[in-house]
């Protein structure tokens, strides 16, 4: 079978691996569709993602849905030919962490596709992997395999969401114009966000943000005046980007909510204390998803939430190294995604 391996900064290979085995209450999977997230980007182009750093061949990707293969001794969840979402948490569900419904921070977390433990988690662009039972959430209907793909970033929208608030008839603004960006418009929506304005330094990405929802686009870096007073209720960071934040905290009324989402460059950051103090302003992180998850897989499934306009292109996995170019060129592409066929 074919791997996609990050080998280092600017060294992306595909590589023959052998095809894994299944063991009891195990799941081999046929990847399907598999998503280019911002930090696989990272790991390829930068060697890095913030503090995580490949110090080892890296194999990326945890967006990712497939077929079920071959199914190990005991697995009763799914079937071989089930069409699957697939999630690349590994929480040990005993630490403190888990037993309080908050996995994501789990103290002996795998997280595949990431190096943030040595040997690193290998991650899921790859021809077939083998998942424990309970990463694998089957579907019926004719969702596609590229929509269930985005399952993954589609939970760390709504884990955004819940650490947001109550959004009802509230005015939100979300800075980042990417796919967790436009995801988080499409959930703030289904939580009754009275408006939503978006942000970003880019006309395709403004958009895609209008073309699922957004209420108000505006271009941070022409029009800064906009955002330069207070008027929203919550406001989500999704950019990455400490000008964005300090947007965000301008542009928050006072006792307003500001949700951290995206990753800030690895790099001593000048901080912005005195103006939460003054106007009591909550400035919390989002890191990941936990039962978000399942919700996602089910808003997907339904096409409550409907993902399709934010997929730009498919790439066999042969093609990755083309797949990576395109995902990172925001003025063309919004989730590219390497594929089996
Ligand atoms: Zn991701
Ligand atoms: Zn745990």
């Amino acid at each position: 079978m074919l791997a996609c391996t990050i080998h280092a900064k600017d060294d992306l290979r595909i590589e023959s691996a052998a095809t894994p085995e299944v063991g009891p209450g195990e799941v081999l999977v046929r990847l399907g569709a598999g998503g280019i997230c911002g930090s696989d980007l990272h790991y390829y182009y930068e060697g890095r993602n913030g503090s995580f750093v490949i110090r080892e061949p890296l194999i990326p990707g945890h967006e990712a849905s497939g077929v079920v293969a071959a199914v190990g001794a005991g697995v009763t969840r799914v079937k071989v030919g089930d069409k699957v979402a697939v999630s690349p948490s590994h929480a040990c569900g005993r630490c403190d962490y888990c037993r309080q419904g908050r996995e994501q921070l789990c103290a002996n977390m795998k997280f595949l596709g990431s190096a943030s433990l040595f040997p690193h988690v290998q991650g899921m662009f790859r021809e077939y992997f083998v998942m424990g039972e309970r990463q694998c959430y089957p579907v019926a209907g004719d969702v596609s395999l590229g929509e269930l793909a985005f399952a993954e970033p589609l939970a760390v929208a709504l884990h955004a969401l819940n650490r947001a608030g109550d959004l009802l008839g509230k005015s939100v603004l979300i800075t980042g114009a990417g796919t967790i960006g436009c995801l988080t418009v499409m959930a703030a929506r289904l939580a009754g966000a009275a408006q939503v304005t978006v942000s970003d330094v880019l006309d395709r990405p403004l958009a895609k943000a209008r073309e699922v929802g957004a209420d108000v686009t505006v271009r941070a870096d022409r029009d800064a005046e906009a955002l330069a007073s207070p008027q929203f209720d919550a406001a989500f960071e999704v950019s990455g980007s400490f000008a964005a934040l300090k947007t965000c905290v301008a542009a928050a009324k006072k006792g307003a909510r500001i949700v951290q989402v995206g990753t800030l460059p690895h790099e001593p950051l000048p901080f912005v204390v005195n103006e939460l103090m003054a106007k009591e302003l909550d400035l919390c992180g989002a890191f990941r998803w936990g039962i978000e998850f399942d919700w996602a897989v089910r808003y997907l499934s339904a096409r409550r939430v409907d993902v399709r306009p934010l997929l730009t292109g498919q790439f066999p996995l042969q093609d990755a190294v083309k797949a990576f170019a395109l995902a990172k060129d925001k003025t063309q592409s919004t989730k590219v995604q390497v594929v089996c066929v």
